[in-house]
C-alpha cells in the first residue's frame, strides 16, 4: 500500500529543512523538532520550551540507516533493544558521534535515538531526510502534551508549526536505556515495561537516583510532569477527607463526590490519560489532585515514577 503524504506534513517537514523548529505527534506524547545536526536549529527549542540547557534531548528517526551519522558505536545491548523495539516507545543511549553538536546531548559524549512508531510522525520524519532532535512539546516543567491542543496551550505564538494527529496512543513518554556500560542501565521508566526488557537483557537494572553521585540522565533532575496543582498520592479514594474541592484519578471508583473524577481501568489506561486529566485540572482551576497509587509493575512502574515526581514540589 502507498502511505499517502498529507498536505500538513510537507509543510512541517519543510520548517524543519530550513533549519525551524515544529511539532509533531508521537506515540508517547507530541515532540518539538528541529534539525538534530544544526546546533542553531536546536537552540531554538530551549527557547521556546525554556527549557534548561544542561538537559540534553532525543534524537528522532525514521530509518536504521540514519543511526551511523549519530552513533559512533552500537554495544551488543543497544543492537538487540534496536532490532526488537525499533520502531517504538524506547530510546537507545550511545556514543555519538562529531556530527552530533553540543546543544543536543548538553555536552555528553553519548547521544538518545528513539525511532517513533506513529504514522505521522514516521512520514514526517522520512520528509525532513534527517535525525530530528525533539524534546516533549511543552513549556518546560509542564505535563508533557498527548494532543495538539495541549502543545498549542503551551507553545502557541512561541513555535510557526504544529503538526496536528490524534491524542498520543501510550501518554507517556519513552523508556530510556543506556547502552554504554557493560550492564545497560534504565534511566528512565516508560512506555516499554522493564519486565520487557529483563526478557532481553537479564542484566539489565533500574537507575536509583542518589543525590551525592553525579546525575545520569540530566533530565531527571528537574521539576517534571507536573501540574500547577498540588498531587497527593492516596493508597485508596477513602484515605481522602475533603473532596469538595479536589480530583481525584484512580483504578478504585470513590463513593465521596469530587469536583472531578476519572476511574482508569487499568495502569496503562491510567498512564494515557494521566496528563490530559492534570491539564483539565489546571484549567478548572482545581488545586489538589489525588492520585491512587498503582502496582510497581507494567506500565504501573512509569504511572508511579510520573506520579512521584509530580508530587515531589
Ligand atoms: P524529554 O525529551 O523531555 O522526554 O526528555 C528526554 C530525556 O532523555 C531526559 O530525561 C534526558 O535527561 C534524557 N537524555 C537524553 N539524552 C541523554 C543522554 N545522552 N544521556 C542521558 N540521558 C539523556
Ligand atoms: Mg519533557
Amino acid at each position: 500500500m502507498k502511505t499517502r503524504i498529507t498536505r500538513s506534513e510537507r509543510i512541517a517537514a519543510g520548517y524543519i529543512r530550513k533549519g525551524d523548529i515544529a511539532a509533531f505527534p508521537t506515540e508517547t506524547v507530541y515532540g518539538l523538532g528541529a534539525d538534530a545536526l544544526s546546533d542553531r536549529a536546536v537552540r531554538k527549542i530551549f527557547r521556546a520550551k525554556g527549557r534548561p540547557h544542561d538537559n540534553p534531548l532525543i534524537v528522532h528517526i525514521a530509518a536504521r540507516d540514519q543511526l551511523s551519522l549519530l552513533a559512533s558505536s552500537l554495544p551488543r545491548a543497544a543492537r538487540l533493544l534496536i532490532d526488537r523495539f525499533f520502531p517504538g516507545p524506547l530510546t537507545v543511549i550511545v556514543r555519538k558521534t562529531k556530527s552530533v553538536p553540543a546543544a543536543v546531548t548538553a555536552g555528553l559524549p553519548t547521544v538518545a535515538i528513539r525511532m517513533p512508531d506513529h504514522p505521522v510522525a514516521r512520514k514526517f520524519l522520512k520528509l525532513c531526510g534527517r535525525p530530528v532532535a525533539a524534546p516533549s512539546a511543552n513549556r518546560s516543567g509542564h505535563p508533557s502534551p498527548t494532543t495538539w491542543h495541549a502543545v498549542e496551550t503551551d507553545l502557541g505564538g512561541r513555535i510557526p508549526c504544529i503538526l496536528r494527529g490524534g491524542r498520543s496512543r501510550v501518554g507517556l513518554e519513552s523508556t530510556v536505556v543506556d547502552c554504554t556500560a557493560a550492564r545497560p542501565v534504565i534511566l528512565r521508566t516508560g512506555a516499554i515495561p522493564v519486565e520487557q526488557l529483563r526478557k532481553m537483557i537479564p542484566s539489565i537494572r533500574i537507575h536509583t537516583e542518589n543525590r551525592s553521585r553525579r546525575v545520569k540522565s540530566p533530565g531527571m533532575k528537574y521539576r517534571h510532569y507536573a501540574p500547577a496543582a498540588d498531587v497527593v498520592i492516596v493508597r485508596s479514594p477513602g484515605e481522602v477527607r475533603d473532596p469538595r474541592n479536589a480530583a481525584y484519578i484512580g483504578i478504585d471508583r470513590p463513593r465521596m463526590k469530587f469536583r472531578r473524577t476519572l476511574v482508569c481501568r487499568s495502569s496503562a489506561s491510567y498512564g494515557h490519560r494521566l496528563y490530559a486529566f492534570f491539564r483539565l485540572c489546571d484549567r478548572e482551576g482545581i488545586p489538589v489532585i489525588y492520585c491512587q497509587q498503582v502496582a510497581s509493575k507494567g506500565l504501573g512502574t512509569a504511572v508511579m515514577d510520573r506520579l512521584r515526581r509530580a508530587a515531589h514540589r
